[in-house]
């Protein structure tokens, strides 16, 4: 099955079975100015969920693009790491609002696991929250999981919106991809391998988390699932790594072509052929590289992608003309994509030619601080002046060093960035506090624009 026919296969699932198709939001969240970017379904429904936003369904179901590269849930260093995390990925979700509950929503996952999509039962292993004994009986007694493949586990199984606020017990689904992978089961400590990858989640939104942290029920408990459409994808296309499903290798193919580097399993092509789609589907939703909030994480990724192209040999730009075959795989799908090609080229172009100029001369940098080091750690000192001086965001450097077994000197980096920022401070005769300009209203779900805000006056700098 291709990716394509998955979604409609999930979409059309759960339209039989009552539920309105709700078409994918932007990735630029329009109901929560404190959340970066979409990273999970249910975030364009989430003042549903809080009963204050009313629509005229109680059950839908959406096809919902993420980006998960910044803020709380950050997977951009396991991209290139991990057969199964992305920066952009698609979440396949069902939501019930104040309408079914555990029992369908269990029920729901089971049958288009097993029957729609025919997977065998003994490949799948679930989890449940230790406290939930509802969720084990439906499990074990209704759909007969066998006891083997089943456990109780405690903080990946419970979600919360916040502090404060709905919250409950979560079953995850995991697919075991056999013992030709490295990976333990759920909860065992091999589990962070990617034998055994989780496709499903299921939340029960079942209690209101009070300021004193009492969980109240939820007078109408309510159902939000995700399950990523490219994991889903290498299961039924028999892979093991989601860059080798149809989409995937279309992608790493137009780029094997374009930098001319043969190997599509290389893990730099693998990055570039991941980052080409968080950034595409950014500028899509209207985010443009600059030096502070949403559009310094998109610059990030972007030089992330520039520095693995050079690293495979590209010297002119390459990454814009990737966009071709983007639009090709998933323009169909996505009419805004398809529209804003032409656009998304320019914006990148841009961004590859001004990054080229000084990505040489940085990297020659790093390479003779690496060769002299004395020792497994880079100096905060050299990690500042590449930051500083060559515009190599800190997670760039990270990155280079983490692929030589290299150590950062991170508090070193930050005594830096903050003797800068002192020295900025002092020549400001405004003296303006930057740090209030942005207004967290309390919620804590995104934690990453400080840091984020920090670092782009200093690189806004030396950035123009
Ligand atoms: P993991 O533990 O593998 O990092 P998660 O628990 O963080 O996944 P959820 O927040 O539960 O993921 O998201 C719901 C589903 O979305 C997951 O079960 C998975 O199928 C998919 N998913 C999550 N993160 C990614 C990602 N970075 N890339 C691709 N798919 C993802
Ligand atoms: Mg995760
Ligand atoms: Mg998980
Ligand atoms: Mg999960």
């Amino acid at each position: 099955m291709k990716s394509a026919d998955i979604r409609q296969a999930f979409l059309s699932f759960f339209e039989e079975q009552g539920h309105t198709i709700v078409p994918s939001s932007s990735l630029v969240p329009d109901n929560d100015p404190t959340l970066l970017f979409t990273n999970a379904g249910m975030v364009p429904f989430k003042d549903v969920f809080l009963g204050r936003d009313p629509r005229p369904y109680v059950r839908a179901t959406s096809a919902q693009r993420c980006v998960r590269a910044g803020g709380k849930h950050n997977d951009l260093d396991n991209v290139g790491y991990t057969a199964r995390h992305h920066t952009f990925f698609e979440m396949l979700g069902n939501f019930s609002f104040g309408d079914y509950f555990k029992r369908d929503a269990i029920r729901f996952a089971w049958t288009f696991l097993t029957e729609r999509l025919g997977l065998p039962a003994e490949k799948l292993w679930v989890t449940v929250h230790v406290s939930d004994d509802e969720a084990e009986t439906i499990w074990k007694e209704e759909i007969g999981i066998d006891p083997e493949r089943f456990s109780r586990l405690d903080e990946d199984n419970f979600w919360q919106m916040g502090d404060t606020g709905p919250c409950g017990p979560s079953s995850e689904i995991f697919f075991d991809h056999g013992p030709d992978v490295f990976g333990g089961p759920p909860g065992s400590p091999d589990e962070d391998g990617d034998r055994y990858i989780e496709i499903w989640n299921l939340v029960f939104m079942q209690f209101d988390r009070d300021a004193a942290g009492n969980l109240n029920p939820l007078p109408k408990p309510s159902i939000d699932t995700g399950m990523g459409l490219e994991r889903v994808a290498a299961v039924l296309q028999g892979v093991h790594s989601n860059y080798e499903i149809d989409l995937f290798q279309s992608l790493l193919e137009a780029a094997a072509e374009i930098i001319g580097h043969a190997d599509t399993t290389t893990p730099s092509l693998r990055v570039i052929a991941d980052h080409i789609r968080s950034c595409a589907f950014l500028i899509t939703d209207g985010v443009l590289p600059s030096n502070e909030g949403r559009g310094y994480v998109l610059r990030r990724i972007i030089r992330r992608a520039i520095r693995h192209g050079h690293k495979l040999g590209a010297r002119e730009p390459f990454f814009h003309k990737l966009v071709a075959a983007l639009d090709a795989e998933m323009g169909e799908a996505y009419p805004e994509l398809r529209k804003a090609r032409a656009q998304i080229e320019k914006v990148l172009l841009k961004e590859e030619e001004q990054f080229a100029r000084t990505l040489d001369h940085g990297m020659g940098l790093l390479e003779a601080a690496l060769g002299e080091l004395d020792g497994d750690t880079l100096p905060g000192e050299t990690v500042f002046k590449l930051y500083d001086t060559y515009g190599f965001p800190y997670d760039l450097t990270a990155d280079i060093c983490r692929e030589r077994g290299v150590t950062l000197d991170e508090t070193g980096f930050q005594r830096e960035l903050e003797a800068q920022r002192e020295r900025a401070r002092a020549a400001s005769q405004f003296g303006a506090d930057y740090s209030a300009s942005v207004d967290v209203e309390g919620k804590t779900e995104f934690t990453g624009y400080e840091r984020l805000e920090d670092e782009s006056r200093v690189t806004a700098l030396i950035d123009e």
